[in-house]
């Protein structure tokens, strides 16, 4: 089943807002197995509108637009889709009922054109909009399926969701592709071409699942993907593939699929009991909203302190005033004294600490932009790492906290063999 999508706006042309539908979509299509060849972007213009339209009718089985579907005279894309398939707008009795009682509940009246949302091209219907007003369009047409679903993201989600994706799966069964399923295994601490020259033998002899590599910051990602019509044989093909894998790369595989380092970390604290508190500088707290970012941390996280000034370090974490005057803030006794320092003062079983510069001034030849102490304490001692990674700020912060979260990580599974 081919694919393509069109994300209609003029103010994606403008890059005023960054088309995250289109994204969103396609990651959604390929992890049902359908194949997406090209991703349009089209302003909110009927005749542009209608050419794309055409392109994609003469070559694909499935067009998913996206935005448009709004009440005012910019939004095209029901327009659109009548004139290419010369199916005139007819209203629909129920989505007119839905509406009225809509805008009644909030005490408003929908002035005419709300109803054009109700029109639908004949013999389409309309998709049900469980979070905003539009409803969404579905229209097969000679062959080909054509999805219309409205331009905020939220709604966007949903719709693709509940009336989209089921219908692509249902079609894709039918026609006996199967399904695709796969896997992510996230790596860290190794860079792309050392996995390469890991796993070199099963690279080449891939089969199914296939496998891909990707960089992204950070961490490297390895997908594991097969298209199969029986679940469970492709769940074993994964399950094998991926025991193999981490035979290969043991530790460096810190979790699956939509699992972030936080939440790796997360489920080893959990599973022990076990508690956390930071103390950052140069990190300024990112540390601590990464942390909380997954539901539930309170079970194991006690707190943060951002300790920027030296002040802070010697006042708050107890980092005696001699460390920094000896060694500085930016260096490895300070880190260990912070981590330690938070520890104690938190009562926690384990401490993470940064500090470094951040840049892009202040540093020096001994202490270059871009260098970072990070370290851990915890029931076994406390260890330290240090690093330059010159790039900018939030480049620098998002790499520091990865690697600090990566540290605490390996700390904890160290310590409990
Ligand atoms: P529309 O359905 O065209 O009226 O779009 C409504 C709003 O949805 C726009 O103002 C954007 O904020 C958002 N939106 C529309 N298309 C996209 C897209 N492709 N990616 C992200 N946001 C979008
Ligand atoms: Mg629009």
């Amino acid at each position: 089943m081919k694919a393509e999508t069109i994300s209609v706006g003029t103010e994606l042309l403008l890059g005023e807002i960054t088309d995250t539908n289109a994204t969103h979509i396609s990651q959604q299509l390929a992890a049902i197995g359908v194949d997406l060849y090209y991703r349009h972007n089209v302003g909110d213009n009927l005749q542009r509108l209608t050419g794309v339209l055409r392109t994609a009718l003469s070559r694909s089985d499935v067009i998913v637009l996206s935005g448009g579907l709004g009440p005012t005279a910019d939004d095209i894309t029901r327009d659109g889709i009548a004139g290419i398939t010369g199916r005139p707008l007819r209203r629909d009795a129920a989505a007119v009922e839905h509406l009225k009682r809509f805008f009644a509940e909030r005490g408003r009246v929908p002035t005419e054109s709300n109803f054009k949302q109700c029109e639908a091209p004949e013999g389409g219907k309309l998709l049900p909009n469980t979070c905003g007003t539009a409803p969404g369009l579905f229209v097969e047409h000679e062959g080909a399926w054509i999805f219309a679903i409205p331009g905020p993201p939220p709604e966007m989600r949903e719709m693709l969701r509940l009336s989209v994706l089921p219908r692509l799966v249902e079609r894709a069964t039918a026609e006996g592709g199967g399904r695709l399923y796969s896997r992510v295994l996230r790596l860290a601490d190794i860079g792309e071409s050392n996995v390469a020259n890991l796993l070199e033998d099963v690279i080449e002899g891939q089969t199914d699942p296939t496998i891909a590599l990707y960089a992204s910051p950070g961490e490297v990602k390895i997908r594991l993907a097969g298209k199969s019509p029986d679940e469970a044989a492709a769940t074993q093909r994964l399950d094998a593939m991926e025991a193999l894998l981490r035979e290969r790369l043991g530790a460096h595989v810190y979790a699956l699929d939509e699992d972030v380092m936080e939440t790796a970390v997360g489920k080893l604290l959990r599973e022990r009991n076990a508690t956390l508190a930071t103390a950052e500088s140069c990190t300024g707290g990112l540390l601590a909203s990464r942390v909380t970012d997954i539901s539930g941390s309170s079970d194991y996280f006690l707190g943060g302190v951002v300790s920027y000034a030296n002040e802070a370090k010697i006042g708050v974490l107890g980092v005696p005033a001699g460390v920094i005057e000896e060694h500085g803030a930016v260096s490895e006794p300070c880190a260990r004294a912070m981590a330690e320092g938070v520890r104690r003062c938190m009562g926690a079983d384990w401490g993470v600490a940064t500090t470094g510069i951040a840049g892009p001034t202040g540093g020096t030849p001994e202490k270059p932009v871009g260098l970072v102490y990070m370290a851990v304490a915890g029931p076994g001692g406390t260890i330290c790492q240090e690093q330059t990674w010159p790039g900018t700020r939030d480049q620098f912060k998002q790499r520091v906290t990865q690697m600090a979260l990566n540290l605490l990580r390996k700390q904890i599974i160290a310590d409990g063999e």
